[in-house]
């Protein structure tokens, strides 16, 4: 079979099926992670993995071109990034890890073999580094200008964890932490709209990353409920309340003191905006007993009695679930 090599101006469509996984079975080789469980991995009908646990957690997300990210924003690189990120995220959420990915990508023929190589490299990085194996896909042609990458990501509970973390685990009583630092992707993205094409949490944004391991860190220390935050805390934090029943309470200087890590780069109101409403971060945010909250976790605020309809609170205020129209902080 012929080598594509660098020639960056070849479409998929020239290239064929055939030239497309010459490319990316080259890029899985260079980059990809092994893993014990993989029985049989890409290049036959199906893969076979073997499972520890006689459970399988399985969760998929899909990104559309023009509707989930901007070319003039982010490379195929970033994309393969993100979407591992998304769905390696909802693994851990519920105490998990994952043990195997599927890569579906619908295109346009004009596409360049250069982006589907780009896409491939940022997802068997982001696998590498979470020691996840790349195990199989699909490809097909799509109409023009439509490009879809769609990741479906298998897993199982970490060792010693019973049962799943669900979102309608919170009770009144409990403390509400986050696995990390919020708000650096929507201050990202913010900047991407400004303008901004470099910096810190414009890196972040294009390739979001957190610390996988706290989602099975916390179910075993007793997380009562999670989820990640993948479409801001309002909104997300309101899934839980919802299915808890509860009112989740955050903090107005924990709330302050995330925004003021991001003030100083994108001043105070889009700070506060980043940290209530931003997506794409990937966080875990989860409830526990008082005293389990694990090290290096970041308390938000508490979980009540729902008051009326369940949902998050700022204080006394009742939080739009966009965290946006934010008088309160922003005047
Ligand atoms: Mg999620």
């Amino acid at each position: 079979m012929e080598s594509t090599g660098d020639g960056g101006a070849r479409t998929v469509g020239e290239v064929g099926e055939r030239g497309i996984l010459t490319e990316v079975f080259g890029v899985l080789a260079e980059h990809g992670a092994g893993a014990d469980g993989l029985l049989v991995g890409p290049g036959d009908d199906t893969a076979h993995l073997r499972v520890r646990s006689g459970a399988v957690l399985a969760t998929t997300d899909t990104m559309v071109r023009g509707q989930d990210w901007l070319d003039e924003w982010s490379t195929g690189e970033d994309v393969g990034h993100k979407i591992v990120t998304q769905n390696l995220a909802d693994l851990a959420s519920m105490g998990g890890r994952g043990t195997g990915v599927l890569i579906t990508l619908l295109c346009e023929p004009e596409l360049p073999l250069a982006w589907c190589r780009d896409l491939t490299t940022g997802l068997a990085r982001a696998c590498a580094r979470a020691g996840v194996p790349v195990v199989g896909g699909d490809l097909s042609a799509a109409g023009p200008g439509v490009v879809a990458v769609s990741v479906t990501a298998l897993g199982e509970l970490g060792e010693g964890i019973p049962a799943a973390v669900l979102r309608s685990g919170a009770r009144p009583g409990d403390v509400l932490a986050v696995s990390g630092p919020l708000g650096r992707s929507g201050a990202g993205l913010g900047q991407l709209r400004a303008g901004r094409r470099a910096g810190r949490w414009v890196d972040h944004h294009r390739r979001p990353w957190v610390d996988l391991e706290q989602g099975p860190v916390a179910a075993r220390v007793g997380a009562t409920a999670m989820i990640d935050v993948s479409d801001g805390l309002g909104r997300d934090g309101a899934r839980v309340a919802r299915a808890s029943g509860v009112d989740l309470v955050l903090d107005e200087a924990a709330v302050a003191g995330l925004a003021g890590r991001l003030a100083p780069e994108v001043g105070e109101q889009d700070a506060l905006r980043a940290v209530l409403g931003g997506g794409e971060e990937h966080e875990l945010l989860a409830t526990f007993p008082p005293g389990r909250v694990p090290a290096g976790w970041v308390v938000l605020g508490r979980v009540e009695a729902a008051q009326e309809e369940p949902g998050v609170r700022l204080g006394e205020q009742e939080l739009d679930p966009s965290g946006g129209g934010w008088d309160h902080f922003g005047g």
